[in-house]
This record gives C-alpha cells, structure tokens and sequence, in this order.
C-alpha cells in the first residue's frame, strides 16, 4: 500500500505552490499534513521542503517506525535533543534557502517565537492552507483508504442495530457500536460517537450519554471509522417501535434533501451551492428554520477538512474532493433526524460511497 502512495507527485505540486509563493522552503507543522507528503504518522515532526529536499525531523521514539512508513521521497533525520536545534543544523548547512513558507494555521506561538530568536538568518513567511488545498482533491490510494473506512463503519452499524433495544443507555449503545468498529479494523474514532435518542436528537452535536433508549424514540447515531489514517463520517437516524406519521414526514423531508443534495454534486460547484440544493429544499417544506447547521464537509485524514460545503463556502468542489452531505431537522424538545453519507465527486459526476440503507428502520 505505502509504495503506491505518490508522495513525489504531491511534493511537485507542493513546490510548484512554493514557486508561486515566492519562498525557497515550506517548513511544515500541521501533522496531518506531515502525513500527507512523507506518510509518518507519529506524533512529533517537522517537515522541511525546498525544490530539492524533503527532510523529516522525528525523535528517537520513532527511529523504526519512521524507516517503515518513509521511504525514498523523504530523508529522516532523528534528533535526540529536539527537533528544532536538528532543524537549525540543517539550514546552516543548505545554500539557497533564505525565504521560507511556515504554516500560519499550524505553528504555535512557542514555536513561532523560535523562529524569531533562533531562526534570524532566515525570512519566515506566513502561508495558510496551501497542503490543505491540495489535500482537498483525492488520489486513488486515498480513495480506497475512504472507502475501506466507509464499508467498516457500515458493518459495525449492521451489528450494533441488532443489538439496539429498549432500556439500554446511549453511552451503552455508543460502546456496542465502537466495539463493532474496532472489530471491523477501525483504528480508531475519529469523533467521540454521537448517540443521541428521543429530545436529545434534537442537539445536532449530542454526546452520548445516560438517558435510556425508549419504544418511540428516534435514535440519531453518527460515527466514523479510520483506515489507514482516513476517515469515515456517517449518520443514520432510527425509530425505535413503530415510527408516528411526524417522525416519518419528518424523516422523508430529510432523506430527500440528502438524495437530491448529494445528487447535485459537481465538480467545479461552488460549496455555498451545494448547500443550498438541501437547504432550499427543506425551507420550502417549512423547516427551514430546523436545519441550522451546514451541509458538509471534506473528509480524509481529519474528518473536518476543505472543502465545505456552507452558506459561506465560496470555494469551488475539485475532482476527487470526498465530502459529507448530512442534512438535518431538529425540532426542540420533540427529536431530530440527520442522514449522512460520504460522496466522491468525480468528472463524471458524485458517486455515493455510502451504501447503507436510506430508508427509515424501524427497530423492533
Ligand atoms: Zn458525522
Ligand atoms: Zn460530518
């Protein structure tokens, strides 16, 4: 799997940024990021890249580890003081290098003051989302990451809903369902699972909790899965019992809204247009005021990434983004309903990854 991964292709394109920047180097913080251009996952690197070096500084923790997922793009340097005075050797030694690119969205003030004090004979440039941009459009590798994160979260929905009853707690029903995720081969939780049942459906960022699952509520489950560092994000709403007339009028208003908005999707739309095929859908069926949140996000390795898909996203989709389209209603102290799904725009149009089933179930 590493070696398909085309780290060289996104370290062209990275420079080809730089160029346009106008900076020699791009020193690189954000870890996600980190773990996009050179494949490492641990927890503490620094990343430099110039046109002709991409050079990794890790500790001795991860001596192995970093020779198992970094291979010819990237050369690794473990330092044994810190990662700073290694970073500082290697400028020292390099010609050429005199602008460089740090990543506004990702150094911390700490560090930034480092560059003040230690880093002087250099010209440290903000830049903002320049790997971010990139990320935002998947590669085949990363696809088939999303989509293996796609099918564990979709099994362990399977098995938890078989274990849904009457008098368990949502915390309860949210340890079942991470159970089921790690058994799947998730390698971990993205989010903390969201279980939130009867009123408490109606908070679109519910935690689990101790309130007892009871006959009539509607349960709203969304939860995600990692491979390979990707993620997956997914929402279904169930009845527990048989579903009132409201909740199924309710339940069709936003099953509708996510099959039309995520049939909409093109590559080139822009994210507030997206957006805007579910929420006009809803507002004109009079709930408008109920779906307050927005339609999407990017997803890959973080589960909140570019692009958004919001009344304020201006940015256009590119070909390859994999987004959420998760509209919903929530109505105050009554309940809510989100459906969720991940989609890959393509050329030839979205392709919905999630295959689990639409439909209201109704749990027994
Ligand atoms: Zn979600
Ligand atoms: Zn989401």
């Amino acid at each position: 799997m590493a070696k398909a991964v085309p780290f060289f292709a996104r370290l062209s394109q990275l420079r080809d940024r730089l160029a346009r920047a106008d900076v020699d180097a791009l020193l690189v913080t954000g870890l996600a990021n980190v773990r996009y251009l050179t494949g490492f996952s641990g927890s503490n690197a620094l990343v430099l890249v110039t046109p002709r070096d991409c050079v990794l500084f890790t500790d001795f923790r991860y001596a192995t580890q970093v020779k198992q997922e970094v291979t010819a793009h990237a050369s690794v340097r473990i330092e044994m003081q810190n990662l700073w005075t290694g970073l500082w050797a290697w400028l020292a030694d390099t010609a050429g290098v005199e602008r460089i690119g740090f990543e506004s969205a990702h150094l911390l003030h700490r560090d930034f003051q480092r560059l003040l004090e230690q880093g002087t004979r250099w010209q440290w440039r903000p830049l903002l989302d320049e790997i971010e941009s990139l990320r935002e459009s998947k590669d085949a590798t990363e696809i088939a990451c999303i989509e293996r994160a796609v099918g564990m979260a979709e099994r362990a929905l399977a098995a938890t809903l078989q274990e849904l009853r009457v008098g368990l707690t949502e915390t309860a029903v949210a340890g079942i369902l991470e159970h089921h995720l790690r058994d799947q081969g998730s390698e971990g939780f993205p989010f903390a699972t969201i279980v939130a049942s009867g009123p408490r459906a109606a908070l679109p960022h519910a935690r689990a909790g101790d309130r007892l699952v009871t006959s009539g509520d509607l349960v709203l489950i969304d939860f995600g899965s990692v491979s390979d560092g990707y993620c997956s994000d997914i929402t279904r709403t169930v009845v527990i019992g048989r579903a009132s007339a409201r909740q199924k009028e309710v339940y069709e208003v936003v099953q509708r809204a996510n099959v039309k908005s995520s049939g909409a999707l093109r590559v080139g739309m822009v994210g507030k247009d997206a957006d805007a095929v579910a929420r006009e859908y809803i507002d004109g069926l009079g709930f408008g005021e109920a779906f307050g949140h927005s339609l999407g996000h990017g997803i890959g390795l973080e589960i909140h990434e570019a692009p958004r898909l919001a009344k304020s996203a201006d940015s256009p989709l590119p070909a390859g983004a994999v987004v959420t389209i998760e509209p919903g209603v929530y109505l105050a102290d009554w309940g809510g309903v989100r459906i969720e799904d991940d989609v890959l725009v393509t050329t030839a149009g979205p392709r919905v990854l999630t295959s689990f089933t639409r439909e209201l179930l109704e749990i027994a």
